[in-house]
């Protein structure tokens, strides 16, 4: 299946490396806004595997144009979330499977939930189409964890707490891992889980406490809201309780507060010097490329899920977790494990669907799939899970 990847940042240097490697894709096309980033990065991966092109994502116009001219089956969007809904409505003009990492979000407004994206449901289904939603890690192995954990170990999932650390140091006084801009959205709103039936709102980073990370420690975590809770709850209505945990230093927490109170996370337009700038986007203009992270960061991430629920009458608890290390990943694609962690599952989800082991048509989020097939290949693809059974979940 020819594949056309869309975005040459940090994930699509990912995807690139890696889609390149596997057999599922006869073709590849890296596009991005600027093209040059994206001939980079086809260069680097070498071997004239991947060809490159241009295309602004928030002009479906352009999009077709692109897709008329490539004809590829499917296409892994790793531009912004600003840019999911003119990707898949391209996608249903010209017959074009679709694949991302991250939910819709409007640019004038720092919310972002399914709805959007599960509304274009039937048009898919009737087109024969299938868009696969949220595969990164998180969203995207998380979810599958879910799926796997429900599939061989569980009856009833009861509680659901996914656990994101990062415990790598870039030395860096202050960078994102991923694109500035989103990232900050994500953790200066409010936190949300789920329980009993219905979301319970707290204030930002409210709910805190230290975690133990396999191969890295205690570090302080703090729930906060994640998109895949949505749709895990709508697919597994035994949860009672979902939570999403993630690591933050101090310094980070500090830096953050400072970006907010003095309004430079603020997603509204202001006039500067007699033109608009918003200043969330010149932040992101200001601090580090998330890509460039990548040469100087030591440490891993571990992201994984504590579940507990019942089997066969007994109450049982599962964690499973992948650790990813910093160096490895740069060694391997230039990029740092966010990154890595991010492309890796994107590109494997592309190439089940391309082998036909990941079925449509529809809207359909990671979990809905056999998680089966993905899993016997996630760890042969540089990301290894470990499963511990009846052990303390700390939470
Ligand atoms: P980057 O900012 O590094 O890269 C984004 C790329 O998209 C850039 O090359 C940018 O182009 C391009 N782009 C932006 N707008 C457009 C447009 N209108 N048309 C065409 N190209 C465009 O981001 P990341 O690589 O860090 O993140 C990519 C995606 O992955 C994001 O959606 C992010 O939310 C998601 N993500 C998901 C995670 C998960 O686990 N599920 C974790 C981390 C990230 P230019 O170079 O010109 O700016």
């Amino acid at each position: 299946m020819k594949l056309m990847i869309i975005g040459a940042g940090g994930v699509g240097t990912v995807v690139a490396h890696k889609a390149a490697k596997m057999s599922a894709f006869s073709q590849i096309v890296l596009a991005s806004r600027t093209q040059s980033k994206a001939d980079e990065i086809a260069a680097a991966v070498g071997g004239g595997r991947i060809a490159t092109d241009r295309v602004d994502a928030d002009s479906v116009e352009e999009l077709v144009a692109l897709f008329e001219k490539h004809r590829p089956g499917i296409v892994i969007n790793v531009a912004l979330p600003y840019q999911d809904l003119t990707i898949m409505e391209a996608c249903l003009r010209c017959g074009v499977n679709y694949l991302d990492t991250a939910n819709y979000e409007p640019k004038d407004q720092a919310k972002f939930e399914y709805s959007w994206q599960w509304a274009f449901d039937d048009r898919f289904r009737q087109a024969g189409l299938t868009a696969i939603l949220g595969c990164g890690f998180d969203p995207g192995v998380s979810a599958i964890y879910v799926a796997y954990a429900a599939k061989h170990y569980f009856d009833q999932i009861h509680y659901l707490d996914i656990v994101d650390c990062n415990a790598g140091n870039h030395g860096m006084a202050f960078a994102t891992n991923f694109n500035p801009e989103i990232n900050i959205r994500e953790v200066t709103q409010k936190g949300r889980y789920w329980e009993d039936g219905r979301w319970v709102e707290t204030e930002p980073h409210q709910i805190h406490k230290p975690l133990t990370y396999p191969e890295i420690g205690q570090r302080e975590s703090y729930v906060i809201y994640h998109e895949e809770l949505e749709s895990l709850v709508k697919h597994f209505p035994t949860i009672k309780r979902a939570r999403f945990w993630m690591t933050f230093g101090e310094e980070y927490l500090t830096h953050l507060r400072v970006i907010q109170n003095i309004g430079m996370a603020r997603i509204d337009p202001v006039e500067y010097n007699g033109c608009e700038i918003v200043p969330i986007q010149f932040l992101k203009a200001v601090l580090p490329d998330p890509k460039s992270l990548g040469e100087n960061y030591t440490g891993k991430t571990s992201i994984g899920c504590r579940i507990k629920g019942i089997k066969d009458g007994r109450e049982r608890t599962y964690y499973i977790y992948n650790n990813c290390d910093h160096e490895q990943a740069y060694k391997e694609t230039g990029t740092q494990a966010v990154s890595y962690t991010t492309g890796v599952p994107a590109a494997l989800g592309a190439a089940m669907f391309a082998r036909g082991l990941w079925k449509g048509p529809g809207v359909l989020n990671v979990e809905q799939f056999d998680p089966d097939p993905f899993m016997a290949e996630i760890g042969g693809q540089g990301l290894p899970f470990v499963e511990q059974f009846d052990i303390d979940l700390e939470v």
